[in-house]
């Protein structure tokens, strides 16, 4: 998992970088709402310019559909950038491109056209064979950037060497989305807890009704059998419902008919941050409710809580899970909150990503 570092680059003083970060930020209205992935790449590009290089960054922004679109304009990044890097430059957004998602060797000939190396510190876009995160590094002398290396060293460490007991707490929207990763932790850890809207999927191979929660019902089998491997599962035991005419009220795990489970209850979270207090490292990802709503926020504040005093090593990814913790003023007890969340994602399950595999294949590794 040897990742060639930025001190393995040839000499940079006067030479052009290319790098790739991942300035994918939530903008409303042309307004940054938050900087945090301009900020962190920061420690990279300053090591660059400290050297003399001459750096021009690239990112997606949005989902633009390979042509120029105005809602994706970079300009908002690129004058924030200008005020934290003033000697960075920016392209143009790469999926404004066909050339980008298609990883186009004409595009990536394009991308490279006058640059003498590649850094990518794009950890969250790691998991696409995409033409700017594949493709430079088989042309140029490439490096892995500071947050890369920081992420791939941080889940490596919880794959490989975590800390017992280790406890990954799940949650979030979809089971579909997180199964193979279920799956994957449930050879690594201790415990595994899951509340969130995948819990139902869950409660439903259990036997319990799940009214109107969120159910994915072609799951259900694949919960069961992991239910069967006899590791440690600590499901909900208790649920905060909304009912057919918008009241709310506790209840137990089996959710009647017009009614939606849509945070866990108290007990749960009491039962979920006592698990968590007790470990030497916890790894969280998704909300343990909808927690954007102030009547459905509690059980995933209780357990940000508890992430946050636990006194193990302590690791928040995905990008939901991330925003709630900063929602909650939690996030700097927190010891590593990961900017990649498909990719964090992705890694837990494969133990590998595109973007990490064409580094290690550069020209210079
Ligand atoms: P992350 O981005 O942290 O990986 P996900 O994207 O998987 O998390 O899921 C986040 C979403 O899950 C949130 O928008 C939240 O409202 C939703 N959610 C959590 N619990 C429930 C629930 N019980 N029912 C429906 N949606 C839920
Ligand atoms: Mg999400």
């Amino acid at each position: 998992m040897k990742l060639p570092q930025l001190e393995d680059l040839p000499d940079v003083a006067g030479k052009r970088v290319l790098v790739r970060c991942d300035f994918n930020v939530p903008l409303a209205g042309g307004h940054i709402e938050d900087d945090l992935r301009i900020r962190s790449a920061l420690p990279t590009l300053e090591w660059l310019t400290g050297r003399g290089a001459q750096v021009t960054a690239c990112t997606h922004l949005g989902r633009p559909k390979g042509k120029p679109d105005p809602s994706t304009d970079v300009a908002p990044v690129r004058a924030r950038l200008k005020e934290l890097a003033p000697d960075v430059a920016l392209m143009d957004n790469l999926r404004w491109d066909a050339g980008e998602e298609a990883n186009d060797p004409a595009f990536v000939d394009r991308l490279v056209a006058g640059q003498d190396c590649y850094v990518d510190d794009a950890f969250g876009s790691a998991h696409r064979a995409h033409a700017s995160i594949v493709g430079p590094p088989a042309r140029l002398p490439s490096a892995a950037g500071r947050l890369l290396a920081r992420e791939v060293e941080v889940l490596s460490g919880l794959l490989n060497d975590a800390k017992r007991p280790f406890v990954a707490v799940l949650g979030g929207s979809k089971v579909s989305d997180k199964l193979g990763v279920i799956q994957a932790l449930l050879d690594k850890v201790d415990a595994l807890v899951i509340g969130g809207g995948m819990c139902f999927t869950f409660l439903a191979a259990e036997g319990q009704r799940t009214g109107d929660s969120l159910l994915e019902a072609d799951q259900v089998d694949a919960c069961r059998r992991l239910l069967a491997l006899g590791k440690r599962i600590v499901l909900p035991s208790d649920l905060t419902l909304l009912g057919p005419d918008n009241q709310v009220r506790q209840g137990g795990t089996s959710v009647p008919d017009g009614w939606k489970g849509l945070d866990i209850g108290p007990g749960s979270a009491a039962e979920f941050s006592d698990v968590i207090t007790d470990a030497r490292t916890v790894l969280w990802n998704g909300p343990m409710g909808v927690f954007e709503d102030p009547r459905f926020a509690a059980g995933t504040r209780t357990v940000a809580e508890a992430v946050a005093a636990c006194r193990g090593f302590t690791v928040v990814g995905g990008g939901d899970s991330a925003a709630a913790v900063a929602q909650f003023g939690l996030d700097k007890e927190i010891d590593f909150v990961s900017t990649g969340g498909g990719a964090s994602l992705e890694f837990i399950e494969q133990g590998d990503l595109p973007g990490l595999r064409a580094l290690r294949e550069s020209v210079n590794a």
